[in-house]
């Protein structure tokens, strides 16, 4: 059976399962975006309150492709050939940024911290001194991959203090994180669609600080793209035009997804799961991958010895319906991962997973805890409700 005559149970970090509004939106609403100007107003109020959302005063662009391009798009733009970046990295899409940069003419520096923990800020700072100065730095909020978030009011704080601009990858975390973009001192966030917001796979969004704006206004040198390019989109409102057709349904399916998301709420409760869950996995005789600043959209639990992560997915698929995450790079059939995020974080969903989990290790002859895994996560959960 496959995914076409059965539907999963997506526990994944990201894509994440579509709320049933969000796909009902996909197929709401026809119009032509070239032509008209009612969508233009649409879209500029659906980037407004994404800035809102993460608590920030400029301006948001919403780019037709999925997390990676906005990663892309802040490197081709804020970097200019020989420009000194700092690639702050403690996992896979930390690392990952010294592609871009370098790929855009970039000289990149890397930090890599301690890969099993958040980022040491005395440390970072210094690191900076001692390796300075540096234009442009790039920092993930979320290691997805490990289900570490990383500080980003501290490291915010210190690249303030050396003046050096920030790209932030928040696309596993806007939504189930705190972030505030103004008060942090952050410059180019980036987001996505199918993580915590629960819209499908295929759009990502840029907020850019004043400072940012001014920056891709003020290069010497042309961008090396065209679809990476967010200096073609700074005046898109005042022309009356998109630098391309936009998808139309994807963005009010998004558009949806922004107006389900409240904030506050939404960041409590994804703390109050994502302990549950920890507890649960440390209770039932696991061991996290992460050793301190664990995320609250996803968790990172080490495979018990002599378990293949391949035999546990397709137990877990064609047993039981429920698709996880595993690790890939440095983690490859290191670990295993739940994603707690979006549409994936309800009680009921969590105890199904947690269950099927256990029947497949008990299945697989690794000896874990005797009661059900469920048992202890929801009893877990009721308790951290109140902490
Ligand atoms: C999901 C994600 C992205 C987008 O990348 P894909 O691997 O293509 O989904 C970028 N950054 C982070 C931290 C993510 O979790």
């Amino acid at each position: 059976m496959t995914f076409k005559e059965k539907p999963y149970l997506i526990m994944t970090p990201g894509p994440t399962q579509l709320h049933p509004e969000v796909l009902g939106a996909l197929s709401q609403f026809e119009t032509n975006p070239d032509l008209d100007l009612d969508f233009l107003e649409v879209y500029k109020g659906l980037c407004h309150r994404i800035s809102v959302k993460m608590n920030a005063s400029g301006p948001t662009i919403i780019l037709a492709g999925e997390g990676i391009l906005g990663l892309e798009a802040a490197c081709a733009s804020l970097i200019e050939p020989g420009d000194r970046v700092l690639t702050i990295s403690n996992g896979i899409f930390g690392r990952g940024f010294d592609d871009f940069s370098t790929m855009y003419g970039g000289a990149s520096v890397l930090y890599e911290g301690d890969l099993r923990r958040g980022l040491d800020p005395d440390k970072l700072e210094a690191f900076i001194a001692e390796n300075g100065p540096f234009k442009v730095a790039t920092v993930v909020q979320c290691e997805t991959p490990s289900g570490i978030t990383n500080d980003l009011e501290a490291v915010g704080k210190i690249l303030n203090r050396h003046g050096i601009l920030s790209i932030v990858d928040a696309v596993s975390s806007f939504g189930g994180e705190r972030l505030e973009v103004d008060a942090w001192g952050l410059d180019v966030v980036l987001s996505g669609s199918q993580k915590v917001l629960s819209a499908p796979a295929g759009l990502s969004t840029v907020t850019l600080s004043e400072r940012a704006v001014k920056a891709i206004k003020d290069r010497k040198t042309k961008v090396a793209s065209y679809y990476a390019n967010l200096s073609i989109w700074l005046d898109f409102y005042e022309r009356k035009s998109f630098p391309y057709t936009q998808p139309v349904q994807m963005l009010m399916a998004f558009d949806m997804a922004v107006d389900r998301l409240e904030p506050r709420a939404s960041i409590e409760q994804h703390r109050v799961y994502a302990a549950a869950v920890r507890e649960t996995f440390r209770k039932t005789g696991f061991e996290l991958y992460a050793l301190d600043h664990e995320s609250n959209t996803v968790t990172s639990v080490l495979l018990p010895v002599g378990i293949d992560f391949k035999t546990l997915f397709s137990k877990m698929k064609e047993n039981h319906g429920v698709l996880i995450g595993g690790g890939f790079n440095f983690l490859e059939n290191k670990i295993f991962r739940i994603g707690h995020m979006g549409e994936n974080l309800a009680a009921e969903k969590l105890a199904v997973t947690l269950d099927a989990l256990q029947a497949c290790f008990e299945d697989l002859g690794v000896k874990t805890y005797k009661g059900r895994y469920s048992e202890v996560f929801l009893t877990l959960l009721n308790e951290t409700r109140f902490l």
